[in-house]
């Protein structure tokens, strides 16, 4: 018999979720991960007492009460609530569009006024059918939300001009005529008191984890010792890239800490400028009300992927996802290893859908 019952490729959300389950369940897991440390992309580096967020910013919300109530039981949230600010040029916004952001484009004070402004402007373009990206979100909002808070924002995360992305990146463009800078809509938001890796180090506690362990340099070994393998790395890579390289897009972060304690008051500021390199300047101590002495940013550069670098969002054009349904098909076909995660499922997905999708494997697996 081997000496684990399940083998655990990567110790994100997904695999912890999972490992955490399996051992309720009385199964003896191993987690492997390549990294240094465990948590995935939500992992934090403690720097001057600041949980710093080392893959991006991560923001926790969902609706669903279940898996509310599911990651509070490990951890107890604070009360964050998401509210960007933009700035373009010297001209700041508040986000998500609102009635703030209204006043502060033309001083409008009405719903109606607000909307009148958006419809005349959208009737002036006349765009029938929007050929791209650019005629997209302008025949949504119109053009000043368009060329003062969306162009610049999207060609820098693309790599690209507007008019050369496809239209349906862009399917709505959420406006709301209330003063209300909460970005996100859903009922239940915030940020682990502590940081994140208490929720991840609360899911694996009594698991074993082995760090610094790539599953690709000595596979028959790992594979050897589990009954069955829990994968969350990249399925092209798992299966030698045999049908192609699944494509992604990819950040880089600079971190620097500076001799102030409040630097930008606020956790998440943009930059819609096509000029300015960045797209965002994370201060990550306002996440946490944080009162340390010195302060933590991360500019967020967005670049193209390459083999080295890290994959973060996937490209979900024609091309990868009909690469990826070749690699999903090999994959249905096991029996003996389970794919989850964002990385082989060549998937976009928030933490609470990965934890929803970690908990409905669970449950595949297990039949309870
Ligand atoms: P990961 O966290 O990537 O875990 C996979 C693990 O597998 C990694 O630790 C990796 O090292 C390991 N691994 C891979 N290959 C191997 C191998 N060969 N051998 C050993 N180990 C391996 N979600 C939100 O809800 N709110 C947000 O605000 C938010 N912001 C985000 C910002 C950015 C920039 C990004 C990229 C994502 C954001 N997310 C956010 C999404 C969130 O990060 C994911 O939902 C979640 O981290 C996915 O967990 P996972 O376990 O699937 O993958």
């Amino acid at each position: 018999t081997k000496t684990y019952d399940y083998l655990i490729v990567g110790a994100g959300l997904f695999g912890s979720v999972f490992a955490h389950e399996a051992k309720q369940r009385g199964k003896k897991c191993l987690i492997i991960d390549k990294r240094s440390h465990a948590g995935g992309n939500v992992y934090c580096e403690n720097v001057e007492g600041i949980n710093v967020h080392k893959y991006g910013a991560h923001i926790f919300h969902t609706n669903d009460k279940h898996i509310w109530e599911y990651v509070n039981s490990f951890v107890e949230f604070n009360r964050y609530t998401n509210s960007p600010v933009a700035v373009y040029k010297d001209e700041l916004y508040n986000l998500p569009f609102n009635m703030n952001t209204f006043y502060q484009l033309w001083k409008v004070r009405t719903p109606e006024e607000a909307k009148a402004k958006i419809q005349s402007q959208i009737d002036q373009l006349n765009i029938k059918e929007p050929a791209n990206l650019e005629e997209q979100a302008l025949s949504l909002v119109g053009t000043d939300i368009y060329e003062k808070l969306i162009k610049g924002y999207t060609e820098k995360q693309w790599g690209r001009p507007a008019t050369e992305l496809p239209a349906f990146i862009i399917k709505r463009l959420p406006v709301r005529f209330t003063y209300d800078n909460n970005y996100f809509n859903d009922k239940y938001q915030g940020i682990p008191i502590g940081g994140y890796n208490k929720l991840t180090e609360a899911l694996t506690e009594g698991v074993e984890i082995k760090l610094n362990v790539d599953f690709f340099k000595n596979r028959e070994e790992w594979e050897s010792q589990a009954d069955t393998v829990v994968f969350t790395g990249n399925i092209d890579q798992y299966y030698n890239y045999q049908f192609g390289q699944l494509q992604y897009r990819s950040l880089n972060f600079e971190h620097q800490t500076l001799e102030t304690d409040n630097y930008q008051g606020n956790a998440v500021v943009n930059y819609n400028e096509r000029e300015v390199p960045y797209t965002r300047v994370i201060e990550h101590k306002h996440f946490e009300f944080g009162t340390q002495p010195k302060t933590v940013i991360t500019k967020e550069y967005p670049q193209e992927w390459t083999a080295e670098k890290e994959p973060y969002y996937p490209i979900n054009d024609t091309r990868n996802n009909d690469i990826y349904k070749n690699y999903k098909d090999l994959a249905d076909q096991e029996s003996k290893v389970i794919f989850g995660g964002r990385l082989a499922e060549y998937k976009y997905y928030d933490m609470h859908q990965i934890i929803g999708s970690a908990l409905k494997k669970v449950k595949d697996v297990f039949q309870d």
